[in-house]
């Protein structure tokens, strides 16, 4: 059968621990008791106790699930479940462990990886970079030494 290899990508990732960890989630937060023009978002009965905390995040949302106990240890890392994140893939809805990595693929859909996986099958794209820069580097030496080898094979 013939063989193929996996094209090399270049994703976009970043670790998620929190709310508003993700680059894309936003920097706004919540506002003061009576904040004129309050956005209607608000519940009436917000008295202000969250003001200046970090609004949810728009990529890693809360986990919200009534159906789980928020106390409760998570089966894959043992963090308790409200401290979790929760995300929209193209598969659907997909838990957020703290610590696991966020990466935007090519066509700029979203999926947490765990992160020894994550590990295992990336590596930084500067490293890439760096060693075309190297061999570049190193060919022009060899062109260069070379020509010194040239002309002194004409000195002699
Ligand atoms: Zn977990």
């Amino acid at each position: 059968m013939p063989k193929f290899r996996k094209k090399p990508v270049v994703v976009e990732a970043s670790q998620w621990f929190k709310n508003g960890d993700h680059p894309d989630d936003g920097d706004e937060v919540f506002p003061e008791k009576d904040t004129p023009g309050l956005p209607s978002t608000f519940h009436p009965a917000y008295s202000g106790e969250y003001a200046g905390e970090l609004l949810e995040g728009k990529v890693v949302r809360y986990f919200r699930r009534p159906d789980v106990d928020s106390e409760k240890p998570c089966e894959h890392c043992g963090v308790r479940m409200h401290d979790h994140g929760w995300i929209d893939t193209l598969e659907g809805g997909h838990i957020v462990c703290p610590g696991d990595f966020i990466i935007t693929g090519v066509k700029g859909e979203r999926y947490p990886c765990k992160p020894d996986v994550f590990e295992a099958t990336y590596e930084p794209a500067e490293v890439e970079r760096e060693v075309t820069a190297l061999l570049t580097e190193n060919c022009l030496e060899i062109e260069r030494l070379k020509a010194e080898l040239a002309e002194l094979k004409v000195v002699k």
